[in-house]
């Protein structure tokens, strides 16, 4: 779970724009839906590093997801989601998504 937008242009040219809405789904493995960005090492390691279910997840009483590591998560998770694919595995709707930069 990353919660900023961030305007550095990842290897392929996009830039993620939007807000984590913080949802947690993409901490949570057995929410995550397969897509092709499974093919990816960074998106097979994100999945290995969550398991089924991140202990690292809770939620508060509002019912928004936090990160009880949030300062030290995991490289994967301040990435996440990295590019447009990676937007696939979350089974709901992320408040990220991207666009292209010449
Ligand atoms: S799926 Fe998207 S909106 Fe939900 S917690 Fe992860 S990064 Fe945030
Ligand atoms: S370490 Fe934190 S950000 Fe990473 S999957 Fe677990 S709860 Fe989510």
């Amino acid at each position: 779970m990353s919660q900023k937008a961030t305007t550095k242009k990842n290897k392929d040219g996009w830039v993620r724009r939007g807000k984590c809405r913080r949802c947690g789904i993409c901490c949570q493995g057995d929410k995550l839906t397969p897509g092709p960005s499974q093919d990816d090492k960074y998106i097979q390691e994100f999945i290995r590093i969550i398991g089924t279910d991140c202990p690292h997840l809770v939620f508060n009483s509002e019912n928004k997801a936090e990160c009880d590591i949030y300062l030290n998560r995991y490289p994967e998770c301040w990435v996440f989601p990295n590019k447009p694919e990676d937007l696939d595995l979350v089974n709901g709707p992320c408040g990220f998504y991207f666009v292209k930069k010449p």
